[in-house]
């Protein structure tokens, strides 16, 4: 592993003027993710700026009602946060749907939004990868790519995001918190996620020289739906082929009153599905309403020669998930 410089920041003002002073240089939160990269050579920073003894661990509920989740909380705290597992079940079910109980112990909500894609051409060095060395080709789009995107893709690059969480926030209408030396700003954590066109090298719209202080989710409560699902080769300790964040709340009459929808693992980001919500909102919450609507989704995808399984496997998801969703008695 190549040497590097450390320094243990204290307040996010000094972890923002050192990622300045050192261009280049990444935040280390558990380290799942950035340290097992280090090791292959897929990241090669001069300088880490460890953010875990920062003062962003704790999920907090505003005068608003929202709720805000610093940077630093681990992946099984937010799970089982009873504000979490009682107002934002979707939340709380993808974040226990992912990786295993150690490495959640240790993931942080910065780590995980900022994870690294999958994509086993991006991990391996001897491999040609528009992600890892711009302009060196995509070994994904004729090679091994079942697990690649069928939502957004360009030529450049067909990798999916891997996080289970941000397709539940991004389904709960959550924004992310950055801070730079410019100041605070927050992003929805819809947009965050870049698709690839012909810069597959930049992931997130994250600056130069800013960290992530946390998540906020909007007001919700306890009588608000929402669940996710998820696909995948495993039971357990694997990542998504296909997955659905939904949050579905009904008017009195059986209209759908509130819908958020997104898909996970078909694309380079979490998938909004704004044209389904559109067709839903205001409509009857029956299974043909929800088959037109996801149909209706579904068909901007474009898969590749081995992934056309992902668009049947999604929609049949998110058939399940909101149908239970219109029939919480039921389930
Ligand atoms: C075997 C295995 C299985 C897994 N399975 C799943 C799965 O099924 N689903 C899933 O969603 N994930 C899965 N993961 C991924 C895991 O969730 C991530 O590794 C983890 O969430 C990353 O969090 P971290 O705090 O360890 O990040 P780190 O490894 O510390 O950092 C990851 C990236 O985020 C950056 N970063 C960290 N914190 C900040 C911050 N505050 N501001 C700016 N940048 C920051 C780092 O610089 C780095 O680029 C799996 C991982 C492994 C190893
Ligand atoms: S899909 Fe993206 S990450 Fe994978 S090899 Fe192609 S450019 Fe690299």
């Amino acid at each position: 592993m190549k040497p590097f410089g450390y320094l243990r920041a204290t307040t996010v003002q000094e972890a923002a003027q050192a990622l300045v002073e050192h261009p280049g240089a990444r935040c280390l939160g558990g380290g799942t993710n950035l340290v097992d990269l280090m090791k292959l050579g897929v990241e090669r920073p001069d300088f880490l700026v460890e953010v875990n003894r920062l003062p962003l661990d704790t999920v907090a509920e505003r005068p608003d009602g929202s709720l805000s989740v610093g940077a630093t909380v681990r992946n099984s705290d937010l799970a089982a946060h009873p504000l979490v597992r009682d107002r934002y079940p979707a939340l709380s079910q993808a974040l226990l749907a992912g990786a295993s109980g150690q490495l959640r112990n240790a993931a942080t909500t910065g780590g995980n939004l900022l994870q690294r894609t999958r994509c086993p051409y991006f991990q391996d060095v001897s491999k040609p990868c528009n992600k890892r060395a711009p302009g060196s080709g995509c070994g994904a789009r004729d090679g091994t790519h079942r697990d690649h995107a069928v939502l957004g893709h360009s030529d450049h690059c067909v990798a999916t995001h891997p996080s289970d969480m941000a397709v539940a926030l991004a389904a709960l209408d959550a924004r992310v918190e950055l801070y730079g030396t410019e100041g605070a700003r927050s992003v929805p954590v819809a947009e965050f996620h870049r698709l690839p066109g012909d810069h597959p090298e930049r992931d997130t719209e994250i600056r130069a020289g800013e960290l992530i202080t946390g998540v906020v989710l909007p007001a919700a409560t306890a009588s608000l739906p929402s669940a996710y699902r998820k696909a995948r080769d495993r039971a357990s300790y694997a990542f998504a082929l296909a997955a659905v964040a939904a949050v579905l709340r009904l008017s009195d009459d059986g209209t759908v009153a509130q819908v958020g929808l997104a898909f996970g693992a078909l694309a380079h980001r979490p998938w909004r599905a704004t044209r389904a919500e559109d067709a839903l909102r205001g409509g009857p919450a029956t299974p043909d309403a929800f088959a037109h609507a996801v149909d209706l989704e579904l068909q901007e995808a474009r898969p590749l020669r081995d992934n056309g399984y992902k668009v049947g496997l999604a929609r049949g998801l998110a058939l399940d998930v909101l149908t239970r969703l219109a029939a919480p008695a039921r389930t």
